[in-house]
């Protein structure tokens, strides 16, 4: 009686604090598939989606959705079984092997999300010899892999060169040295300088982590990511990444590296030994996605035009858009309620996008993010545009 009354009321309190901060999420109720359109419960239908990470529009493509369906029937629901003891189907093999071979790695480990993925490697790769060098701006799931290892740790600015020199000099004297890094950065669309980096890295001997989330399947020529896009392939020695964005959107994720870093993981990571194998559905998608993007990079080559017809547009229109060359495209508007407002206005207009405000981003870096996917339409991309303007000057931001 009294310890539950007690917590419920604490956990009141901090609900109103969440809501007197100004910081509450709600969630809006898609009611079709995910897509560049959308029936929105409460706004209707031909809502044209500007907010999802479905960059390449594999969620709902028909031969994802069928690879879903052909593998639940040939493999089931599910495993009811973590890898190692009893869940381990041809399927997970085949997609392992499929994505060591996208990335033109060794081995490939599939885990339940990047999160998870993220929360793996730091612990069971490093110990308190070796450092880890992470970008002020990583990822939540890096930080929180990072705070679950017992290396030394280096926090350098924000793609600031000089400062990671100055902390790979401090961290000589440990024996490994790792830099993490997000490819590219989700909430400013702005890719991390891996040249710079690799050069660095061997300079000062230190391995290249990088999180691709946000570049897997849509950056470089081949859709391989930001190694790709920067020609560093061969010098990164260890990637993860998520199949819940662009490869298909279901859910997962995988680290892909040298072998014995992948047969240590198996080993050794604590998401992977202890939780669920992905059931057989979310590895049809991906594979099929996966398959897609092998057949033919046409669909990672959209993306390009796509994004830079957004991004001139607006910017000829007035506007500031942050990052460069990335679909993620922050409309800055510094006022955290005018970011609020103007999203609420293009929803009216049949446009979902979504504003972020501190503590998401620094406290007056108010925007709303806008993500291109390769199935919008010019005209999609235009009708937004010209949404952006008229809200833009309804509310003074232009
Ligand atoms: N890393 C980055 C950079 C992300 O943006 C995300 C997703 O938001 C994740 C990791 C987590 O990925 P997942 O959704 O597969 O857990």
């Amino acid at each position: 009686g009294a310890a539950a009354a007690q917590l419920r009321q604490r956990l009141e309190n901090e609900l109103e604090d969440i809501r007197g901060a100004g910081t509450w999420k709600s969630e809006r109720v898609i009611a079709s598939r995910q897509g560049p359109h959308l029936r929105l419960a409460g706004s209707g239908d031909g809502i044209i989606n500007f907010c999802a990470n479905n960059y390449l529009g594999l969620s709902s493509h028909p031969e994802v959705i069928r690879a879903a369906v052909e593998a639940l029937e040939k493999f089931g629901a599910g495993l009811s079984s973590v890898r190692f003891i009893c869940g381990t189907q041809s399927i997970h093999k085949d997609l392992e092997e499929k994505i060591a071979r996208f990335h033109q790695r060794e081995d490939a480990i599939l885990y339940a999300s990047c999160f998870d993925a993220n929360a793996g490697i730091f612990e069971a790769l490093l110990t308190p010899e070796d450092a880890v060098l992470s970008d002020e701006l990583n990822h939540a799931s890096i930080i929180d892999g990072i705070r679950l290892c017992k290396a030394n740790k280096y926090r350098y600015k924000h793609m600031d060169m000089q400062d990671l020199e100055a902390k790979l000099q401090e961290a000589q004297k440990h024996r490994l040295r790792l830099v993490a890094t997000d490819g590219a950065f989700s909430m400013d669309g702005d890719i991390a300088p891996l040249r710079e980096i690799c050069q660095l890295a061997q300079k000062y001997d230190a391995l290249v982590f990088i999180d691709e989330c946000h570049a897997t399947g849509f950056l470089g020529p081949n859709g391989r990511g930001t190694d790709e896009l920067l020609g560093v392939m061969d010098k990164v020695t260890i990637i993860n990444s998520t199949l819940g964005k662009a490869l298909g959107g279901a859910a997962g994720g995988y680290t892909t590296g040298p072998k014995p870093l992948i047969d240590l993981l198996r080993q050794r990571s604590r998401p992977y030994l202890f939780s669920n194998s992905l059931p057989p559905a979310v590895v049809g998608c991906a594979s099929k996605a996966l398959d897609l993007l092998m057949e033919s990079n046409a669909i990672a080559q959209s993306m390009a035009a796509k994004t830079q017809r957004f991004r001139s547009k607006m910017t000829a229109a007035g506007f500031t858009i942050s990052g460069k060359d990335h679909p993620i495209c922050p409309v800055m508007l510094g006022d955290a309620r005018l970011a609020s407002v103007m999203a609420e206005d293009m929803l009216k207009r049949g446009i979902y996008v979504i504003g972020f405000s501190y503590p998401v981003v620094p406290k007056g870096k108010a925007r709303i993010r806008v993500q291109i996917s390769a199935v919008h339409s010019d005209e999609d991309i235009d009708r937004c545009v010209d949404a952006f303007t008229e809200v833009g000057r309804k509310h003074g931001a232009l």
